[in-house]
């Protein structure tokens, strides 16, 4: 029998070894999940709706609990665990209020007695392999509206957030979601390629860029429904009329929250010349204000890196970037273990030549270029593959427009930045991905609108 061995980024103890799945397991689950769904697309919505009421009440009532789990297998720090719980408690109130209308049947044509009229199917089995670094966010984003409107769940959590992974599934079944109509599969990626082989009916992943371009290529065949959510490299802009106290005090929050695990963290700062030295003053101070260490402490505020083999990446980042000629500010060097831990970091004279300015980072480093006008920084912030967002901070509401208006990506900012909100459709350009979650557009794409041609008498 295959074991997921689960390590605590922060201390590299071992705090957990699970029975995983195999192919047989897969197999097994997948099909009782496709008997399970017909019951459930059955159940009246009501019901459907009570079961997620209940379980949001009690991620609510043990937050405390489930914010110490993610803690102990990813490395976030145990503030930033319980705001990531609170926050799905908000998407899920968006999706209660939004779901209803969004898949209600809608008649869009009604004269001389034939009538047109679109529904709202369930895809059916739905398949969902994730990322550790959110798991409440990106997990929620698709079991939750994927359950109310009908699916049944497959969820394939990431190998360094499965005890996350088994407490929404313990949570969902004791409120009233049946066991296979959402089902946690427990493993690494052999366990994602296994799920791909099922017969399922839509296919939604989290991760990075190349697993994304595998799992596309593994499903292409059978032609299932594809959604995938992928890295950026997110830009800001912080043009000379801004203030460069208060865009430090956002971008730096923007850079290393989540000690800078987030598809959007900011990846990428450009500022006006004119503000500059001002404004790289006072990321700096910022950035020393922020508390490293036990990521259980409260008052942490950048914790352990998830995955060790990001250390290097980060490390190669750094070191070609100040081969490149980039001044190292601060940090560009591990911590002292046990565990996986990085100091904050901070360059400037970057360019994009270096890795720093074009690939992921996926950790506390942020690199800051300085520009001449509004078109270089333009240009610079379209000068990447991926797009998943961007941000300006001006005090000129039309010159932000402007310039956003001509950005290649999914989500824009003015003044402010890595913020998600469920109102809002989360999606990207180019390798940022295909498709999107959240808003009502996020609710939809878990059915199949069904067009009925009805012709009276
Ligand atoms: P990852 O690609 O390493 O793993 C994601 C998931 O895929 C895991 O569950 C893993 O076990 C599984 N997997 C790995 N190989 C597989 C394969 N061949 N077939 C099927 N499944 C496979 O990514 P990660 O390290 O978990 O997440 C970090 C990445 O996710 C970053 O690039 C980040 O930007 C991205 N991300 C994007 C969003 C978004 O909304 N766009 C949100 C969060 C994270």
């Amino acid at each position: 029998m295959p074991t997921l061995a689960i390590h605590n980024p922060a201390t590299g103890a071992l705090i957990a070894e699970l029975s995983a799945d195999d192919a047989a397991s897969v197999a097994a689950k997948t099909r009782a999940a496709r008997a399970a769904q017909p019951a459930w697309r059955a159940t009246p919505p009501s019901e459907r709706r009570a079961c997620i009421e209940r379980f949001a009440a009690s991620v609510g009532a043990e937050i405390e609990t489930l914010a110490a789990t993610l803690t102990s297998e990813m490395g976030k720090p145990v503030a930033q665990a319980r705001n990531e719980l609170k926050g799905l408690l908000g998407r899920i109130e968006f999706f209660l209020s939004a779901w209803p209308a969004c898949v209600a049947d809608e008649t869009v044509f009604d004269e001389g007695g034939m009538s047109e009229v679109i529904s709202h199917d369930p895809l059916g089995v739905v398949a969902n392999i994730s990322a550790w670094n959110y798991p409440y966010f990106v997990g929620g984003n698709v079991f939750v509206p994927a359950l109310l409107t009908g699916n049944a769940v497959v969820y394939k959590p990431s190998e360094h957030a499965t005890l996350t992974g088994q407490h929404i599934a313990r949570l969902l079944h004791a409120a009233g979601v049946p066991t296979d109509v959402f089902t946690c599969l427990v493993g690494a990626g052999a366990v994602g390629r296994a799920l791909l082989d099922q017969k399922v009916d839509g296919v939604f992943f989290t991760g990075s860029h190349a697993t994304g371009v595998a799992i596309a290529q593994a499903v292409a065949p059978r032609l299932v429904k594809l959604q995938l959510e992928l890295g950026g490299k997110d830009p800001s802009y912080v043009c000379d009329d801004a203030n460069p106290v208060t865009a430090a005090g956002s971008l730096a929050d923007g850079a290393m929250y989540n000690t800078g695990q987030s598809c959007c963290s900011v990846e990428r700062i450009y500022v006006h010349e004119a503000i500059h030295d001002a404004f790289v003053d006072a990321f700096l101070k910022e950035v020393a204000g922020f508390k490293v260490g036990d990521p259980m402490d409260g008052v942490t505020y950048i914790g352990a890196i998830t995955r060790a083999p990001q250390l290097e990446v980060l490390e190669a980042q750094v070191a070609d970037a100040v081969a490149r000629g980039a001044k190292l500010h601060c940090g560009g060097h591990r911590l002292p273990g046990p565990g996986n831990w990085f100091a904050p970091t901070v360059l400037t004279h970057v360019d994009h030549t270096m890795e720093l300015m074009r690939e992921e980072s996926f950790g506390p480093v942020i690199g800051i270029q300085k520009v001449s006008s509004d078109a270089q920084a333009l240009a610079l912030m379209n000068d990447t593959r991926y797009g998943l967002t961007a941000g300006v901070y001006t005090p000129d509401e039309a010159r932000a427009r402007t310039l956003l208006a001509q950005v290649n990506s999914g989500s824009v900012y003015w003044n402010c930045c890595d913020r998600v909100s469920p109102r809002l459709p989360w999606s990207g350009y180019g390798d940022s991905g295909v498709g999107l979650t959240l808003s009502t557009y996020g609710i939809q794409t878990f059915t199949r609108p069904k067009a009925w041609h009805l012709r009276r008498g």
